[in-house]
């Protein structure tokens, strides 16, 4: 049998790029002479087996027939005669499809050298159509290497465009959605992911509420940018700046949702946009099986982001309203999130991104005066149960009421 190692690893040693995990592929060889060899198998569909000592991941060489549609839709076929072209003839882009023999020699069948040397993500062949994990996955590669100068090519954006006017990507799986956006939006540059899906039409399928803000205009006075979906998508890339935290960006991403169903003679003015965005959110998140914990952070941001900017000017009755709907003291880092969120959203706007933020200081600040009320000094008062809670929001008032004055 021989071993190559295959995929990301040879792309990204390639590149220069860090990786930590190597996919190998062995050809020639049967499951039971893997086993005899003390790997364990644990693929359910094809072939998949653990090293003994690494437990890297090894599959013998496949081919692929589509049967049904959607990425589960497949049938592999392995055995000793599949060969290494093979195998990576059913990859998806020509800079997965290289591999690395024991020596280092690179075997590129399909041009991946050629294509990471003009930085181009392209497809391995037409059976790439059979895929529609492969849209989001081409898209969160234009993210990863958008800093290096990686597009992806036109004639693979066709193939994509195809598969969102054929309904392939309406056989995406929720799980599988997250899955990968998730992984997306950790990247450098996440707004590319975005952008990416919304050049090939896959947007309005998958987030159809951020592809609704693309054309709705905002007041240029505070967004220069006028265009929501692109203020959007400038918010999300401030918000990877400031966090590496999924669930501010994803937060960042959608807390303006309510400004795509603003009445157009409303325009560009968006009163209410906070309240409107909580439902679209909710059926967004359900969609594509976000996290509880992604979800309670953006109805956090698309509730209270317009009051965040306020801060310097709210009364100290809404400061602790605040604090209190962001359950700021008992979750101090959610809050945190929830001010890094406000933070891209000042910054997510042409010719503001250096901007000041004084308010996140000012409610961190509104919290820590919070927070240094000692309660054993109200409970020494002889407060319990509900007379308690008062007297402490009566010492937190008077607090934020000489945070005001300071
Ligand atoms: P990462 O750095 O994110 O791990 P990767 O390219 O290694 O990137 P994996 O998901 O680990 O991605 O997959 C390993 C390899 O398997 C890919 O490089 C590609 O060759 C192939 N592959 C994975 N998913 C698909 C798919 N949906 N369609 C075609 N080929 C795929
Ligand atoms: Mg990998």
């Amino acid at each position: 049998m021989n071993i190559y190692l295959v995929g990301g690893a040879v792309r990204d040693k390639h590149l220069g790029y860090p990786y930590s995990e190597r996919d190998w592929v062995v050809v020639g060889a049967r499951p039971e002479e893997m086993e005899a060899q003390g790997f364990t198998p644990v693929g359910k569909d094809f072939p998949v087996f653990l090293h003994p000592k690494t437990r890297e991941e090894y599959a013998l060489a496949r081919t692929e027939r589509k049967t049904a549609p959607g990425y589960t839709g497949f049938q592999f076929h392995t055995a000793p005669d599949v060969s290494l072209e093979d195998d990576l003839a059913r990859r998806d882009l020509t800079i997965n499809a290289m591999a690395e023999d024991r020596n280092g020699n690179l075997v590129d069948p399909y041009g991946g050298a050629k294509d990471l040397a003009s930085k181009t993500l392209r497809h391995v062949s037409p059976a790439f159509i059979e895929d529609p994990v492969r849209v989001l996955r081409v898209a969160r590669f234009a993210a990863r290497y958008h800093h290096l100068g990686f597009t992806i090519a036109e004639e693979t954006l066709t193939l994509m465009r195809q598969m969102v006017d054929s309904g392939e990507v309406d056989h995406l799986v929720p799980e599988r959605v997250w899955k990968e956006m998730e992984k997306a939006l950790g990247e450098r540059h996440p707004e590319v992911f975005v952008q990416s899906l919304r050049d090939c039409g896959a947007l309005a399928k998958i987030l159809p509420e951020v592809d609704a803000l693309f054309g709705v205009p905002q007041p240029e006075q505070h967004h220069p940018e006028i265009d929501t979906g692109l203020h959007c998508l400038m918010v999300l890339q401030q918000a990877a700046v400031l966090s590496a935290a999924i669930p501010v960006r994803f937060a960042a991403l959608v807390h303006d949702l309510g400004k795509g169903t603003t009445p157009e003679e409303e325009w560009p003015r968006h009163i209410g946009h906070e309240q409107r965005t909580l439902p679209l959110l909710d059926t967004l998140c359900e969609r594509i099986a976000a996290p509880k914990e992604h979800k309670r952070l953006a109805r956090l941001v698309a509730e209270y982001h317009t009051h965040c900017h306020r801060a310097l000017e709210l009364k100290p009755t809404t400061l602790l309203k605040v604090l209190k709907a962001a359950d700021a003291f008992r979750k101090p880092q959610q809050f945190e999130g929830f001010l890094l969120c406000c933070e891209a959203d000042a910054r997510g706007r042409t010719g503001l991104e250096q901007r000041d933020y004084p308010q996140a200081d000012y409610l961190r600040t509104a919290l820590r005066e919070c927070q240094s009320i000692d309660n054993r000094e109200i409970a020494a008062q002889g407060f319990t149960g509900q007379a308690f809670g008062e007297a402490l929001d009566r010492e937190r008032l008077a607090r934020l009421q000489a945070l005001k004055r300071a």
